[in-house]
């Protein structure tokens, strides 16, 4: 029996004439585990969907969504450089999509296109998972300031943590991320990062080939925070998350589980921001253990030592 037949689907020329489409709009995007898990999750569910890579340039963005539009996509999932376009060129945002000026997700209704954003409450719900992490009431914080990490602010301020400090490379960036927590929020020290309770990571400095000078496109190359170092002051009773999961275990990672911190990658942040998108483009309940399944299992978002 093909996988078609066993969701369900047509077993014969599938996709078809009623197979509903979404996509991620990306540059790039062809390394993307989002087909597998959007797929994964459609078949468990029974959908005639299917779920595509759609490589789109910054240029062609507000080119693409009119194309979605007009052929009449369900929604799409929204990734790097286009985080911030979308959010403006979308017709309504979510509360949250106003306050953090970005967005993951496009949900396609009769035409009118709804900016959302999946990845702060995606990561919140792993750690509940995953962990059994309530951030309710505890002093947490976050390395990076960037799209990611300004997402996961606004979530533990939204989700009760007692403070959320933010350490970053660029200060103007960390008092812009840091206020996205109102009072809870401030700028912090690497010192900082022995007290809290969860340190979540979210710069791209574990991942293979990011230099130390990393920068934006256009920006002079800048020395960068010495992150792997930063896991040197972690230790036991701490929850330690780096958003990267390829590598599995980055260094950061590794340091901080030498030290005795319970460490945890990316990738169930990124199979809970995936779920929370099939539910909003869906309407129906995600089906976690199909999409965990599709990325190798839970205990790939549990990074063992080599
Ligand atoms: P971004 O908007 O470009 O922000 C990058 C942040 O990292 C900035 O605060 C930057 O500091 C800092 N940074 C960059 N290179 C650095 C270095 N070498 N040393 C120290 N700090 C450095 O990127 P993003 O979208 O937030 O993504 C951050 C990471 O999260 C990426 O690795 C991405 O793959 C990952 N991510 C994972 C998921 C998931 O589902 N698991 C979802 C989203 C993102 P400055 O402000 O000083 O420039």
């Amino acid at each position: 029996m093909t996988s078609a037949a066993a969701a369900g689907r047509p077993a014969v020329a599938w996709p078809g004439a009623r197979t509903e489409l979404v996509g991620v709009v990306g540059d790039p995007v062809r390394h993307s585990l989002s087909p597998l898990l959007h797929n994964a999750a459609f078949a468990a569910l029974g959908l005639d969907w299917a779920y595509v890579a759609f490589p789109v340039a910054r240029s062609e963005l507000a080119v693409a969504l009119a194309g979605a539009r007009a052929l009449g996509l369900r929604g799409l999932s929204v990734t790097m450089p286009h985080k911030e376009a979308i959010a403006r060129a979308a017709d309504q945002r979510s509360r949250a999509v106003e306050r953090l000026g970005a967005a993951n997700t496009v949900v396609l209704r009769s035409g009118i296109a709804v900016a959302e954003t999946t990845d702060g409450v995606g990561l919140l719900d792993d750690l509940r998972e995953g962990a059994g992490f309530d951030a309710s009431g505890l002093r947490c914080a976050v390395v990076g300031a960037g799209g990611a990490a300004r997402a996961v602010v606004l979530a533990l301020a939204e989700a009760g943590a007692r403070s959320v400090v933010v350490v970053n490379r660029t200060a103007d960036r960390a008092a812009q991320a840091a206020a996205l927590a109102g009072s809870a929020g401030r700028v912090g020290t690497p010192g900082e990062l022995a007290d809290v309770a969860l340190v979540v990571q979210a710069t791209p400095a574990g991942m293979p080939g990011a230099a130390s000078g990393a920068a934006r496109p256009g920006e002079p190359a800048r020395p960068g925070l010495a992150v792997a170092a930063l896991a040197r002051r972690l230790g036991a009773g701490q929850l330690v998350v780096d958003l990267v999961y390829h590598p599995p275990m980055t260094p950061f990672l590794a340091e901080a589980a030498s030290r005795g911190a319970t460490v945890r990658n990316g990738l169930g942040m990124l199979v809970h921001q995936a779920a929370h998108q099939c539910s909003l483009w869906t309407g129906e309940s995600a089906p976690l253990e199909a999409m965990w399944a599709a990325v190798g299992g839970r205990t790939a978002g549990r990074p063992v030592e080599p």
